[in-house]
């Protein structure tokens, strides 16, 4: 058996815009803030389609949903995860597990963690996990201006 793994990191930064909804793993959650991109910004669910991708040597999310194509614009992160990872079925990979960790403030994520992980497991078809990190007040991420996400991902071919 093969073993492989992979690495995924993103950051989205915030935008004021009540009409976007935040999205993080596939939950919406309220906020008065959104994060700005041209999908719907789901960095958890980024950061684990490019881990997912890194560990099956299939390149990255941009190369796969360039954010020059009007195709993308709004997309649901879930699916652009889920067809990634059919991808790395179809390369001859099954994906093991991806583990995510969230550094943010802004929103509590725990209330939501199960069911982030719930719809990122779905969309997988392997379990994945939900870390979320409080960054302490440093940097750009300890003032609020973003949330950032890294992932690793395990896949493996017989
Ligand atoms: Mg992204």
């Amino acid at each position: 058996m093969q073993v492989r793994v992979g690495q995924g990191f993103d950051v989205h930064p915030f935008i004021a815009d009540a009409s976007r909804p935040l999205v993080l793993g596939g939950v919406t959650f309220p906020s008065e803030r959104a994060l700005k991109g041209h999908s719907d910004a789901d960095v958890i669910a980024h950061a684990c389609t490019d881990a997912l991708l890194g560990a099956a040597g299939l390149g990255d999310i941009g190369e796969l949903f360039p954010d020059t194509d009007p195709a993308w614009a709004g997309a649901d992160s879930l699916e652009l995860l889920a067809e990634a990872t059919r991808r790395v079925r179809e390369a001859g990979w099954e994906p093991g597990n991806v583990d995510a960790s969230v550094v943010t403030d802004h929103p509590k994520l725990a209330p939501m963690r199960d069911e982030m992980q719930s719809r990122l497991s779905a969309a997988v078809g392997a379990p994945v996990t939900v870390k979320g990190r409080r960054p302490e007040g440093l940097g750009a991420l300890g003032r609020g201006e973003g949330v950032a996400c890294w992932a690793v991902a395990v896949v493996t071919s017989s």
